[in-house]
Formats: C-alpha cells, structure tokens, sequence
C-alpha cells in the first residue's frame, strides 16, 4: 500500500513537472546590437531580438560577413583576388563575356527593371558620365585649392555611352557582356539597397522575429521590437545645422526607410555646392528637390527608388509613387517645404 502510494506520489509530481515544463512561458528574446564601418564603407548598425547570446552572435557575424561579401562584388573600384566583380566587368566585358556570381546578375536585371519604371531616370550605365563626377569629387576633396567641375565636352562624350540595353545578362552562362566599349557600370544608387534586402531575407529565414538594419542610414525592419511595438525610426533632416535632426519619425514593421539627397555626398567649387546625384537629362547634379525618402518593404526597391525620385519633378515623382502598390514618399523641396504621398502617414506609422 505504501509502496503504491510513494508511486501514485511520483507520477503525479511527473505529471506536475510535465506540466510546468509545457505551460513555462517561452525565454523573452533580448536586445541585442552591433555595429561596423567597413562593409560599403559606410557606419552599420544592427540590433536584434535573439532568446541567447549564441544566437545573437552568429547572426550578427553572418550578417557582417554577408554585407562584406556583396560589397566586394558590387565594387567598382577595387579588384579581390579570386572574385570577378563590377571592376572585373567593366574592365573586360567589352572584351569578352564575364563569368559572375548569380548575384550580380540579379542586381543588374532589377536595376534594369526599375530603368524602365522610372523613365530611364535611375540608370547604372551612367557609369563612364559618374566617373567624371567622382574623380572631381575626390580631387576637390583631397586638396580643395584643385575644386574644379568635369569637362562639358568630356561630360558629353561619356553620356553617348549609357544605353543600358547594350549590357548583356546570359543567364545560361552567368555571364555579363558590355557591347559597348565606352560604357561603365555604376551601381551606387541601389546595391547598398539590394545587400540590405537580401541580407533581411537571410536572417529571417533564419528565424530572426525582429532586427533593424541599418546600413549607412538604408534601414530595413524586420518584425517587431521584442516588447511587441514597432521600430521607429527618424527620418533624416537634409538640413544638418537645424537644431531637431529628425523631420519625423515613422513607425517600422517589415518596412523600409531610404533616402536620397543633395546633403549626403558633395563638393565645392567656387562657394558652390555640386552632389552625387546625376541628372541624365542635364549631366550636372539633379536640382529638383533637397531630399526624397521611400517607405516600403523592399530595401532595394526603397532604394532605387528613392534615388530615381531625386532626378525626376516632384509631379512624375507623385504619380510614380501614387500608382507603385506598398511604396510611400516623403519629398524636401529646396525651400525646405515637405510634401508627402497620399498613404505616408498611416503606412509608416506615423499617427501610431
Ligand atoms: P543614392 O545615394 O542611393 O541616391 O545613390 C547615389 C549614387 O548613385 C551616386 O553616388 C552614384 O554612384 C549613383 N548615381 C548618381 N546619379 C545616378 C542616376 N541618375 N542613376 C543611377 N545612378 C546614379
Ligand atoms: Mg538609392
């Protein structure tokens, strides 16, 4: 009897046990950040929710590894050993087709794409015209006695060259061909995007609920915060002396925020300020509005477009936005004036 009371005891303990284990509420993920400045030379910083530090960590490494990765192969000014990148084609696929990763080939068909949604406005053959651009840039910026604008007529020669249809994808053989000799590829308005994008796929596939990448200012949200909220984030004031940085901040949940502006990367010459973006219309930086910032899921696509929005009237602008599903924009015109899409407001979060 006694012995059948001590078992009836334990089993019910068990049960007890058992059922402890079950209704234990799950670990509450932890915050977790890290952050870098070499991958697209530019600052990094990821946060993320993981149930352990383990976790947290490898996601972290994998993340810095793969940014680092697509940053060698969307590269256009540096060789690596062993690895046939953008220099890699733009010095030799007018020669003979390149052998490339897939990646790169699925960079160069979006970019394509989003050339013909954006009335060629955005477009990465630009290269031979941007190269003008970049190496006044770098000149003015190393020794500024030397500030000096391209060449109109070296301007004019290199946009003969920047008809995206002579860049060739052979899909079957991996390969990119230049048919034309003269044309260079640039694909600064959208890799950073692009690596982002394909980074936030990776980790949740991986499992990851809730991360914010934040990859020199191109952020994407994945899920929610742990406690539940959405990530909020600031969107950039392209005025950088005015005392409140953020023009407002917008609520994230499997959302993106970039931005494009005169702000980010210039020179000057002669007490003027010239940029980074090109207007293919006028050769000279677009002057259409101070900044433009896209909300929507797709870093790349944010990307593309917010750079395609900074050469294109604020009239082309709305209607590109108005009719593109899932994509919202916020426009700083030059006086400073702020001019959104219809749907901004609620789609970012902003009234959350
Ligand atoms: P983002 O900062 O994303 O707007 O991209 C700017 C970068 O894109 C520049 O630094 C150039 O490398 C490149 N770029 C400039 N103008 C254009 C253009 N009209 N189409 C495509 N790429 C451009
Ligand atoms: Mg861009």
């Amino acid at each position: 009897m006694r012995r059948a009371l001590l078992s009836l005891f334990v089993l019910l303990a068990a049960l007890a046990l058992g059922i402890l284990m079950f209704f234990r509420p799950a670990e509450t993920p932890r915050r977790y950040e890290t952050s870098f400045m070499d991958a697209f030379d530019t600052y990094s910083k990821i946060t993320l929710y993981a149930r352990d530090e383990a976790q947290a960590m490898a996601w972290a490494e994998e993340a810095h590894e793969r940014l680092l990765a697509d940053h060698r192969l969307y590269d256009i000014y540096h060789d690596y050993q062993g690895l046939n990148n953008l220099k890699t084609v733009n010095d030799n696929a007018r020669i003979a087709p390149v052998k490339v990763d897939a990646a790169l080939l699925d960079l160069i068909d979006f970019a394509k794409e989003m050339n013909r949604q954006t009335d060629g406005r955005m477009n990465i053959a630009l290269g031979s015209v941007l190269r003008l651009w970049h190496d006044c840039r770098t000149q003015a910026l190393e020794n500024p006695d030397n500030a000096r604008l391209p060449e109109e007529s070296a301007l004019r020669a290199a946009a003969a060259h920047t008809d995206l249809d002579q860049v060739v994808v052979d899909r079957e053989a991996s390969t990119l061909y230049i048919a034309d000799p003269d044309l260079r590829l640039d694909v600064g308005a959208v890799a950073k995007g692009y690596a982002v994008e394909r980074l936030a796929r990776y980790l949740m596939d991986a499992g990851a609920e809730g991360a914010l990448l934040s990859i020199g200012g191109n952020v994407r949200a994945i899920g929610r915060k742990g406690d539940g909220s959405a990530w909020r984030v600031g969107v950039q004031n392209p005025d950088l002396y005015a005392e409140n940085q953020n023009l407002t901040v917008v609520g994230l949940q499997n959302l993106s925020l970039v931005s494009s502006g005169s702000y980010q990367r210039f020179y000057t010459v002669e007490g003027r300020q010239y940029h980074h973006i090109i207007d293919p219309d006028t050769l000279a930086p677009a002057d259409y509005h101070w900044a433009v910032s896209v909300v929507t899921e797709d870093s790349g696509l944010a990307d593309a477009l917010s750079t395609a929005l900074y050469v294109l009237p604020l009239a082309e602008g709305l209607r590109l936005v108005e009719q593109w599903d899932g994509a919202e924009a916020l426009w700083v015109e030059k006086d400073g004036e702020i001019i959104r899409s219809a749907g901004f407001s609620e789609l970012a979060g902003e009234k959350e």
